[in-house]
């Protein structure tokens, strides 16, 4: 099979590292792609947004599967344009995204299906959305409806900051995303990722992972994209997955399919663990990134038959096998990261870090110029290792980390540490 995957992130290196394992693949391309995908892939300059361009290298290299990686293209409707072009993609239609481009359209599934997310409610005008901030009190939580690249929720400790909040995103300042707002009800608990694959009528639970999105140790600072990740989740008990797909996932994939908007390709349910059990508080409709880097890593089948299966209905009798090492990825992101950053800085020693044993080193970020790897965005490496424990995955990925020679390079030193506690806690 010939394979274009889409992207150009760390989540894409860790997807094209493992098609290109895939005995099923002649020839794999990436576009735009990065300097480390370039490793696994044929990069190609193609703008993504523009579907025309996509279908017309589809025809002409003998695509046979799209693999849409981020949730732009998604929601902008890539998948139903190369489904009416005879390509076969992963990733859902423009109706199915919806689960992530509209939140108000999300909560509003789940109230009509019984699931079970934070109490809410949806405004068009500033002065409604405030005067319901005041009857609720803080803390609340304030959401631009549209995608808005991470910047869309605001998590208010007093309704001065839920007021000012609102005042942001109704005046303009995400753009259309802020034309609506959802305010909901702060919940307590603890948070957990959870991914499915579906293809439609059927889903399929990967490996649980858990991602850091604050800057700094110790889950302090602002959020970013996220600076590292984890799997197993030790939170994700057997128990709470088969809770969280019978009472979350499972209705969703129901709900899609009622309306005639049948969900393919792969959920990313956003939890809460609350005392009354898991809470959906956001859908993505991609996989996470960095928890891709993770998941990949401990995958043992192939994938690609899995990315079919999805795409052509067949899920149902599927399976997949992981590895039971642990796996574990740090970022590392240039410096003012996730506020503003240089690019170009050259980075060295990577060689000599992916020898350490199990360790693997996806780029988010990088160019490639003159035999050197230059930063080239703000979360720029994920360095990644398998181990037997968490602990150890963390030791190995941090050992890689020192022999990665970037001055103008920063990541977090505790990746994983509320897993490594647990493990620390288990031991006799
Ligand atoms: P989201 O982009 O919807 O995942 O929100 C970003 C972050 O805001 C989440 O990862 C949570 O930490 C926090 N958050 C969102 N909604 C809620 C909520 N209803 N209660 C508490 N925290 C929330």
């Amino acid at each position: 099979m010939n394979i274009l995957l889409l992207g150009s992130g760390g989540r894409e290196h860790a997807l094209a590292w493992k098609i290109a394992a895939s005995p099923l693949v002649e020839r794999l391309y990436c576009a735009p792609g990065n300097a480390g995908i370039a490793q696994e892939a044929g990069t190609v300059s193609l703008n993504i947004a523009d579907h025309v361009a996509v279908m017309a290298f589809c025809r002409s290299h003998r695509i046979d599967l799209v693999v849409v990686g981020p949730e732009a293209p998604l929601c902008a409707g890539i998948v139903d344009d190369l489904t009416d072009a005879g390509v076969k993609a992963f990733g859902p239609s423009k109706a199915a995204a919806r689960l992530e481009g509209s939140k108000g359209f999300t909560k509003d599934l789940c109230k009509a299906n019984n699931i079970p997310t934070a109490a809410y409610e949806r405004f068009t005008t500033a002065a409604a959305a405030k005067a319901y901030v005041r009857t609720q009190g803080a803390p609340i939580v304030i959401k631009a409806d549209g995608l808005a690249a991470g910047k869309g929720v605001v998590v208010a400790t007093s309704i001065a900051e839920a007021e000012a909040a609102i005042d942001m995103m109704f005046g303009g300042e995400l753009g259309e995303a802020g034309g609506e707002v959802v305010v909901e009800e702060f919940l307590e608990g603890e948070e957990a990722s959870f991914f499915a694959l579906c293809d439609g009528d059927n889903a399929i639970a990967l490996a649980s992972a858990q991602d850091h999105k604050r800057v700094f140790d110790g889950d302090q600072g602002p959020n970013t994209g996220g600076m590292g990740a984890y799997s197993p989740a030790p939170l994700m008990t057997p128990e709470m997955t088969k809770r969280v797909m019978d009472e979350i996932v499972l209705p969703t994939v129901a709900a899609m399919n009622a309306m005639g908007a049948p969900y393919k390709g792969l959920l990313y349910a956003g939890l809460m663990i609350t005392t009354q059990g898991p809470k959906l508080i956001e859908y993505n409709v991609r996989f996470g990134d960095p928890e891709c880097q993770v998941l990949m890593l401990r995958l043992m089948s192939d994938l690609v038959p899995a990315l079919l299966a999805c795409s052509d209905g067949m899920l149902k009798n599927f399976d997949l096998r992981w590895y039971p090492e642990a796996a574990l990825t740090v970022v590392m992101a240039a410096k003012g990261y996730p506020g503003s950053y240089a690019k170009g800085s050259v980075i060295e020693g990577l060689e000599a870090a992916a020898q350490i044993e199990g360790v693997e080193i996806f780029h988010s970020g990088t160019a490639a110029e003159g035999g050197q790897i230059l930063a080239n965005g703000g979360r720029v490496l994920n360095v990644s290792a398998l181990g037997k424990t968490v602990a150890e995955a963390q030791a190995r990925a941090y050992a890689a980390i020192d022999r990665i020679r970037w001055p103008e390079g920063f990541c977090r030193r505790d990746i994983g540490w509320r897993a490594v506690e647990r493990e620390q806690q288990a031991r006799p």
